[in-house]
């Protein structure tokens, strides 16, 4: 399989083909397809497997239809959970590469830093939103966040985010977040409070594993 095989934007796969990536690695070539098919999915993955890339390419697919040529009116349509600092901004940059040809903006938010900044990008407005849980829910306690437009939302290394100690502060932000959403749960390891999470968050998940 190759990425052309995957029926990208062209935008897209240009971007993805400048990485230097030719073929899908095995969790790309589960999880996209069922990712474009809008189903919700559990994906067992490592870092390291090319799992970022995984969830990126076809929300930015999807992002590209829906947002296409306008660059005006921007609403927060993915929303992607992070326990560190240091992941958020590695997703970011995957959604700015691989975006970097499409009119798709996004932001990232971590706590331990002045919010004011934060807030000033905020009310700018882009499409992705990349998080970690406790900055995320205070600013929206705040009012500065809306939930209401959200499509996609992302919870990346969801066992860190429970070790951690993360996992309520997830649990009160899907709690504000529509339920009409294609939600993505991704997890190096599946311990029971993951798989609980998964059984009361998603609806008829697919399962990929690598
Ligand atoms: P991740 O598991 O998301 O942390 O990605 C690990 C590394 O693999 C990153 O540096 C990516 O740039 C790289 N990568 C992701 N997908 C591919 C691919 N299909 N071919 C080659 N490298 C990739």
């Amino acid at each position: 399989m190759t990425f052309t095989d995957l029926h990208l934007h062209r935008t897209i796969l240009h971007a993805v083909e400048e990485e230097g990536y030719t073929t899908p690695t095995p969790i790309q070539q589960q999880a996209i397809p069922v990712i474009l098919e809008e189903h919700d999915l559990v994906a067992c993955a490592q870092t390291g497997t090319g799992k970022t890339a995984a969830f990126a390419i076809p929300i930015l697919h999807y992002l590209h239809r829906i947002v296409g040529g306008n660059t005006k009116r921007k609403q927060l349509r993915t929303l992607v959970l992070t326990p560190t600092r240091e992941l958020a901004i590695q997703v970011q940059e995957s959604f700015e590469t691989y975006g970097k040809y499409t009119n798709i903006t996004s932001m990232v938010l971590y706590g331990g830093v002045n919010q004011t900044p934060q807030v000033e990008q905020l009310k700018k407005g882009f499409d992705v939103l990349i998080a970690t849980p406790g900055r995320l829910l205070d600013l929206h306690k705040q009012g500065f966040v809306n939930f209401d437009g959200l499509h996609h939302l992302v919870l990346d290394e969801a066992d860190l985010m429970l070790d951690m100690g993360f996992i309520n502060d997830v649990k009160k932000t899907i709690k504000l977040i529509p339920e009409n959403r294609q939600t993505l749960l991704f997890s190096a390891t599946m311990p029971l409070a993951i798989r609980e999470l998964a059984d009361s968050i998603l609806k008829s998940p697919k399962y990929v594993a690598v």
